[in-house]
């Protein structure tokens, strides 16, 4: 219940702001993302799911270092790759079929947007998918599923190249076929909200609007420590594609002993190394597991 109450209370604020205060679409983002935070925060604190997942003050030290990373740091960077590279190459590589030629601009805007949001979800689970099934993937992906505890800053425990992947692909449908940035705010806007709810800590009883958008209690048991087990509800953001390709798990169906990555060496550790192996995983991903 409380996973719908924040999810719809933000859609209804975003939306608030679009329409009355009009201010630029990535301001509005920012603000909502910005209380998304705040909230996430009170309420891991006032009504924890799981007291064990409580982050400790070197968790703190890296949740804030991967928060800091990814949007200062990592943000930036994805729109020059977006202007300078990106772009240039799907030009090069793909606009020769003239696609965009097949998208009408003159479609409804929540048609337009809804149409996006299906794709980007389709582009985006393939990624996911690719990087528990490409050894060479995994590698840069599994930074994500290191931590043995989920909250909502777990959202941001990602490397760059991971980031990159998944922007490439989200990116791949909208580019190719020319969409202008206003269509893309809500499907960015769901994407941002259901992705960070599904990591936090606070407490959610099922409903059924988590059979299509991921609740923790979906999302954690694709960090579930048993890699079998993490082979399911790739979709961070929308679940239709795990229905439609088989890899759909409920709650009811699975219970998720531990979440991490088995035999990764930063596991059992006393705090300070811990964070020391996160930290070396995240400069160089490639290095074997024991
Ligand atoms: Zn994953
Ligand atoms: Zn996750």
């Amino acid at each position: 219940m409380l996973f719908c109450i924040v999810f719809i209370s933000h859609f209804l604020l975003f939306a608030f702001l679009k329409e009355a205060v009009r201010l630029p679409d990535q301001t509005n983002l920012i603000l909502i993302f910005i209380n998304l935070g705040i909230f996430a925060t009170v309420l891991e604190l006032w009504f924890p799911r799981k007291k064990d997942f409580k982050p400790t003050k070197f968790d703190m030290s890296l949740n804030m270092f991967f928060l800091a990373f990814d949007q200062f740091l990592l943000r930036p960077f994805l729109g020059i790759y977006t202007l300078f590279v990106f772009v240039p190459f799907l030009q090069k590589t793909f606009m020769v079929l003239h696609l965009y030629q097949l998208w009408r601009s003159s479609w409804p805007f929540y048609v337009q947007s809804l149409l996006i949001f299906l794709l980007m979800t389709f582009s985006t689970y393939w990624a996911h998918r690719l990087m528990h099934i490409v050894p060479l993937f995994w590698h840069f992906h599994r930074l994500h599923h290191v931590s043995q505890k989920l909250n909502w800053f777990v959202t941001f425990w990602n490397h760059p190249l991971h980031s990159l992947m998944i922007f490439s692909f989200a990116m791949f449908f909208p580019i190719l076929f020319a969409i202008p940035e206003p269509i893309l705010i809500y499907p960015i806007l769901i994407t941002v909200l259901v992705s960070t709810l599904n990591h936090a800590n606070f407490k959610m009883e099922p409903t059924s609007l988590n059979y299509f958008f991921p609740s923790v209690l979906e999302h954690e048991i694709h960090h579930s420590m048993n890699f079998k087990e993490a082979g399911h509800n790739y979709g961070v953001s929308f679940l239709l594609w795990d229905h439609v390709f088989n890899t759909y798990k409920s709650p009811q169906q699975s219970v998720t002993e531990e979440v991490g990555v088995k035999g990764w060496e930063g596991n059992n550790q006393d705090k300070k190394r811990y964070t020391l192996f996160v930290l070396r995983d995240f400069i160089w991903p490639f290095r074997k597991l024991k």
